[in-house]
Order: structure tokens, then sequence, then C-alpha cells
């Protein structure tokens, strides 16, 4: 069994990964090529990273389900109908906005 140390280490670094493959798409586009692979393909790959870990995560926490993440990716959805079209508008929605949590 791997240790949930290590597990959560790699994720918090894929996590990162993403992060920069995201700089790099706003930055220079998503089909911008560097060192023969395309921003797009690198996000992807960093992406596909972070499932692995989060899919090992699961394995050592079983309390960690898909119903859980579900549950969170459709709430999540739904903050997303809300602030989005506000995105452009108004830059970044005051910190201690009442209406809705951000996160
Ligand atoms: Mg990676």
């Amino acid at each position: 069994m791997r240790p949930l140390t290590g597990v959560l280490n790699v994720l918090q670094e894929e996590c990162a990964e993403v992060i920069q493959a995201i700089s790099k798409v706003q930055r220079f586009g998503m089909y911008d090529t560097y060192q023969g692979a395309s921003n797009l393909e690198r996000l992807a790959e960093e992406i596909g990273h972070v499932k692995c870990m989060i899919m090992e995560l699961q394995a050592l926490v079983p309390d960690l389900t898909d119903e859980l993440i579900i549950k969170a990716i459709r709430e999540k959805a739904m903050k997303l109908d809300y602030w989005l079209p506000h995105e452009g508008e108004v830059g970044y929605i005051p910190v201690g906005g009442k209406d809705e949590p951000r996160d």
C-alpha cells in the first residue's frame, strides 16, 4: 500500500503543475508549442496526473467517495453558472461579498 503522505505530496505537486500549465495557456495560447508539445497537450497531461493521484488517494481513503466528489462537482458547476457571467464585467468580486462564497 502506498503511504498517504506520499500520495498527498504528489497530488499537491501535480496541482501546482496544472497551475503552471494554465499559466502557459494564458500567456502563449492553447496551441503554442514548445519542445514538441502544445500547451493543450501539457495541460491535458497535468490534468491526467491530478486525476491519477485523486484515484490513488481514493484507494487509500475509502471515505473519499465518488459520491462526495460528484456532489462537489455539481455544486461547483452551479457556482460557475452564477459567477462566470460576471467575470469580465467587474473583475474580482470584492472579498466579503455577502451572497455567495468564493472558492
Ligand atoms: Mg505532472
